[in-house]
């Protein structure tokens, strides 16, 4: 997608760049509605029914957006946000509100939102705002990954897990970047291949094993939660098991 910054687009070898989304909604209804018209015009969507899962989510993880509903059990929007903000995530947060919550949208934009939208509204409208948000965040969406605790800040090229800092080298930079870029899916060892090493895959089948061996030894091997899993006979894969 446009505006992405160039590292990811190097990184993944000139292809196509999703744009994650967090929805953070209780109505089945509305999620309904959203997935289809979100996943239609090419977005990743993630879902998280209630507030406490929402904000866990949109810590741990690296998205784009997150389009986050008011009144949510466990959790209201708002406490989501502020909880968010204090813990230094800036990802962009579109609001979604009752019709009849215009002291709601204030006080939305004043704890660090950046939208709203008030229910119902057309899908066009949401799209509209959702591609506003992104254009605006361009120049700074997606400065660093994180999945359970590891961190990359793709301008400084660190990385970090649980606030300690991994020494890797640029192929292990880059194939870690690619894992963070899919979590929870299944990398095949062509798809990494081609990715990190810009080859065709007859060459050598073991580097890729040896690389990822290498880069677990420290992403990994220190730590009690293991990330990266094998997937017998199709490739590797950035998982959260416990
Ligand atoms: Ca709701």
């Amino acid at each position: 997608m446009k505006g992405k910054p160039h590292l990811q687009r190097k990184a993944l070898g000139g292809g196509r760049v999703h744009v994650k989304i967090l929805l953070v909604e209780d109505e089945a209804k509305t999620v309904a509605f959203l997935k289809k018209g979100l996943s239609e015009n090419g977005f990743v969507l993630d879902v998280a029914r209630d507030g406490e899962t929402g904000l866990h989510l949109a810590t741990e993880l690296t998205y784009d957006l997150v389009i986050l509903d008011v009144m949510l059990p466990e959790r209201d929007g708002w406490s989501v946000l502020q909880a968010l903000r204090k813990r230094d995530r800036t990802t962009p947060v579109l609001f979604l509100t009752a019709r009849d919550g215009v002291p709601d949208r204030v006080r939305g934009l004043e704890t660090g939102a950046d939208d709203y939208l008030v229910k119902p509204f057309a899908f066009s409208e949401l799209l509209a705002r959702v591609r506003t948000i992104l254009r605006r965040k361009g120049k700074t969406i997606s400065e660093s990954l994180r999945f359970f605790g590891l961190e990359m800040d793709l301008l400084r090229r660190t990385v970090t897990r649980d606030a300690k800092r991994l020494d890797l080298t640029a192929k292990e930079f880059l194939l870690l970047e690619l894992f963070l870029q899919h979590p929870g899916e299944v990398l095949s060892r062509t798809f990494i291949a081609e990715r990190v090493w810009d080859m065709n895959f007859d060459s050598d089948t073991n580097t890729v094993d040896v690389a990822v061996r290498r880069l677990r030894k420290k992403t990994d091997d220190p730590f009690p939660r293991k990330l990266i899993h094998t997937v017998r006979g199709m490739g590797y894969i950035l998982e959260d098991r416990t």
